[in-house]
């Protein structure tokens, strides 16, 4: 292999950083993201004998392009002891609906979403690098749901790590505030903020904008704004795209939107030459990325509380990312864009930016309503229970379909994001019944729950968690 791959900040103030670095940290110090300086890709013939390993084997051939040297030779080892806990061979099996229509089940791990798919492996890369560098750190992660049960489940009661997980207080399922209640002890925690998410992602953003807060307690990040995070997420769009057909064929994916980290993992894939022929991003009524996609324009509103609550987010970080790629990797014209969005949540895309971003990415918003029903269509049609958010990207086909935005007789694949037990209520809602628990999400609805409510004041969450982090 050639020369490790070097990183480099959206926002232009830090450059030839090592995968290490990315890793531990997060956030960029001068506020923007992490990228790789150029992107790996594999060649036709490569793809075709990608085509057949098995999920593992497939992760570590994918993942192996992104770190440094150091971490290559762990990786076998690494994709093997994360995939093989989750309780599907495939680990990420497809579901076919109908013709050219399937699933791609992503609630494989122990918390029953995909954010388990990266966070797993998170876990096992800072692991590594930690004993490598005897170091301890403390991870600040916001979640609108998902992400904070998977990190706590994945982070919990190491030895080199602290974790604090800060969830909208009220603004979550009861099923995904227990899965991450339920896990606590010294230096393991989740904390409820008086916001939403937006105010959750913004408090602990803050956090780590303040440099000497930020050094002094090693802080990290494992939000999806954290480059290693979307790494592992890249596989599945390869490992997916392979069972349907690719590389032979093109495909397509939907996927349900929020943070903006799923989707993008798909894009990378596709810059890394799968050949996906367009992404449909699947809003709910929370639609900030589908106005942006359909006239140019990134204006930032209220959350308004949805039934696919992991996707009530107005400010999608890694949508930053994306920006940096349709900006011809300019960091002047990225900071004045961002430094217009801070000040006015707002900005606007040229028609020419406008026009690349469409040559990637349809656009489609779903009312809590089209998810009912949704819901319900599949289970009657196919006798398959989907989960809300995956209901929203099952929508968003039916409507491009609608709109003739699709080419035809592509295979589409739509990523089930959570299990539906997940959000019980929804699915007696939508179907008049409660979907089957997992045992494994039964277990955790039995145990006790901890957890702090704190007003969303920065000094007052400091103290506390000063007061809390482990010496
Ligand atoms: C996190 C999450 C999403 C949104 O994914 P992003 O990467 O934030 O765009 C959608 N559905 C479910 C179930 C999730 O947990």
């Amino acid at each position: 292999m050639a020369d490790s791959i070097k990183y480099t900040s959206t926002r232009g103030g830090e450059q030839n950083l090592s995968f290490d670095d990315v890793l531990l940290t997060g956030l960029a110090r001068d506020g923007g993201l992490y990228m790789p300086e150029s992107w790996p890709s594999f060649s036709y013939k490569k793809l075709l004998q990608m085509k057949n390993l098995d999920y593992p084997n497939l992760a570590s051939e994918i993942i192996k392009q992104f770190v440094g040297k150091n971490l290559e030779k762990k990786i076998d080892f690494i994709s093997k002891s994360v995939y093989s806990s989750f309780d599907n061979e495939e680990v990420a099996p497809i579901v076919k609906l109908k013709e050219n229509l399937y699933l791609m089940e992503l609630f494989h791990g122990p918390t029953l979403a995909f954010k388990d798919y990266a966070m797993m492996y998170l876990s096992k890369l800072f692991d590594e690098v930690l004993k490598e560098k005897k170091k301890k750190i403390v991870i600040l992660g916001a979640t609108s749901g998902d992400t904070g049960s998977a990190a706590l489940q994945a982070f919990q009661l190491k030895k080199n790590i602290d974790i604090f997980i800060f969830f909208p207080h009220k603004r979550v399922s009861n099923v995904q505030k227990k899965q991450m209640t339920t896990i606590y002890g010294p230096g393991t925690e989740s904390i409820a903020l008086k916001s939403d998410f937006d105010g959750c992602q913004t408090l602990v953003k803050s956090m780590f904008n303040d440099i000497e807060f930020r050094d002094e307690f090693s802080l990290s990040a494992i939000n999806s704004i954290n480059w290693a995070r979307l790494i592992p997420q890249i596989v599945y769009y390869f490992y997916g795209a392979f069972r349907v057909g690719a590389p032979e064929k093109e495909v397509i994916f939907s996927v349900p939107t929020g943070n903006f980290g799923n989707i993008l993992a798909g894009w990378i894939a596709l810059k890394m030459g799968l050949p996906i022929r367009k992404l449909i991003c699947g809003s709910n009524r929370n639609d900030v990325l589908t106005r942006l996609f359909n006239n140019g324009i990134m204006k930032k509103t209220d959350v308004i509380p949805s039934l696919s609550p992991s996707m009530d987010i107005q400010v999608s970080s890694n949508f930053e990312r994306f920006l940096f790629e349709l900006l011809d990797r300019n960091p002047d014209k990225l900071n004045f864009l961002m430094n217009n969005f801070e000040d006015n949540n707002y900005y606007e895309l040229d028609k020419q930016q406008l026009e690349k971003a469409s040559k990637y990415f349809e656009s489609f918003s779903v009312s809590d309503n089209e998810i009912l029903q949704t819901i319900k269509y599949i289970h009657k049609e196919y006798k398959y229970i989907i989960d809300p958010h995956t209901a929203v990207g099952i929508k968003s086909i039916f409507l491009a379909q609608q709109e003739k935005k699709l080419k035809n007789n592509l295979p589409i694949i739509s990523l089930a994001c959570a299990h539906p037990s997940k959000f019980p209520n929804t699915i007696f809602k939508s179907l008049t019944f409660y979907p089957e628990i997992p045992q494994r999400l039964g277990d955790v609805l039995k145990k006790e729950e901890k957890f702090k409510i704190i007003d969303n004041n920065i000094s007052k969450v400091k103290n506390y968690l000063i007061n809390q982090m482990r010496k």
